[in-house]
C-alpha cells in the first residue's frame, strides 16, 4: 500500500488526538509509584480518556482487553494491566496507549522507573529515550526512512543493548497502523524517500541485553529472551516542510 500523505487540516485533527493522548499519559503518570498495581494506571487511563470523549485504539483491536499497554521489567510491548501485578521498587513498567479523536489515531508510550532504578536500568531508559530523540530528528522531507531506523541501532548498539527486530513502529492516521513499517534497525540512505505530509508513529524498543524476545501463551505479553530488563519509548510524528513535528508531546 502507498504511503498516505496526510492534508494540513488532518494533522490538525491528528494533533489534537495527539494533544488527548499526551493528558491520559499526564492522568497516568502520577499513579507510577511503588505499591500501585498496573490496573491502577489502566483505570485512570480509561477515566480519562472518557472525560476527553477520546476512544481507545488498543480496547478490543484483536481482542486486546485493555486501554493500556503496561509492560513490566523484561516485558517488551503488550503486558496486560492487572490489579495482581503490584510495581516494586527499581521496576521500569512502560505505558503504551493510543486514542482516536474524530476519527484519527495517536499512538505514544513511555517507560518509567518506578523508585530507583539500577544504574543498568537507568542508562537503557536515558538512551532509548535519546534514540527517539535522535530518531525524530531525521523526520525530515528528502530524507529516507533508513535515517530513522538507522539513528536507533547506532545510539543503543554502541551502548551494547538489544535492538528488538520483531516489532516496528509504523505509519499511522485513520488506521492505528498504516504504511510504512518504521523499523529501529537498518541502514541510513535506504528505504522509501521522507515527504512532507507523512506522519509515523516512531517507537524503539530496546532490551538491555540480547535482542531476542517471545510471545507468553496468553498471545500478548512479549519478554526478552535472556530476562534483561526492556525499554518502550514512542511519539507519533508528522513530517512538515518546517521540520518533525511531535503530535504527542
Ligand atoms: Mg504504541
Ligand atoms: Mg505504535
Amino acid at each position: 500500500m502507498a504511503i498516505l500523505i496526510k492534508t494540513a487540516a488532518e494533522i490538525e485533527k491528528m494533533r489534537r488526538s495527539g494533544e488527548a493522548l499526551s493528558q491520559v499519559h499526564e492522568a497516568v503518570r502520577p499513579l507510577v509509584v511503588v505499591g500501585a498495581s498496573t490496573m491502577d494506571l489502566e483505570d485512570a487511563a480509561a477515566a480519562k480518556m472518557e472525560s476527553l470523549h477520546a476512544v481507545s485504539a488498543f480496547k478490543g483491536y484483536h481482542g486486546f482487553p485493555a486501554v493500556l499497554c503496561t509492560s513490566v521489567n523484561s516485558e517488551v510491548v503488550h503486558g496486560i494491566p492487572s490489579p495482581k501485578r503490584i510495581l516494586a521498587d527499581g521496576d521500569i513498567v512502560s505505558v503504551d496507549c493510543g486514542v482516536i479523536v474524530d476519527g484519527f489515531y495517536s499512538d505514544c508510550a513511555v517507560t518509567y522507573a518506578v523508585g530507583t532504578p539500577s544504574p543498568v536500568t537507568r542508562k537503557l531508559l536515558d538512551v532509548t529515550r535519546a534514540s527517539l530523540e535522535e530518531a525524530i530528528r531525521q523526520a525530515l522531507p528528502g530524507g529516507r526512512l533508513g535515517d530513522i531506523s538507522a539513528a536507533v541501532q547506532e545510539m543503543c548498539e554502541a551502548e551494547g543493548f538489544g535492538v528488538v527486530r520483531e516489532f516496528v513502529g509504523h505509519g499511522i492516521g485513520r488506521s492505528m497502523h498504516e504504511d510504512p513499517q518504521v523499523p529501529n534497525f537498518g541502514p541510513r540512505g535506504k528505504g522509501p524517500r521522507l515527504k512532507a505530509g507523512m506522519v509515523l508513529a516512531i517507537e524503539p524498543m530496546i532490551n538491555a541485553g540480547a535482542p531476542g524476545v517471545k510471545v507468553l501463551p496468553d498471545g500478548w505479553t512479549t519478554i526478552t529472551l535472556d530476562g534483561s530488563v526492556s525499554a518502550h519509548f514512542e511519539h507519533t510524528v508528522a513530517i512538515t516542510k518546517d521540520g518533525p513535528q511531535v503530535l504527542t508531546r
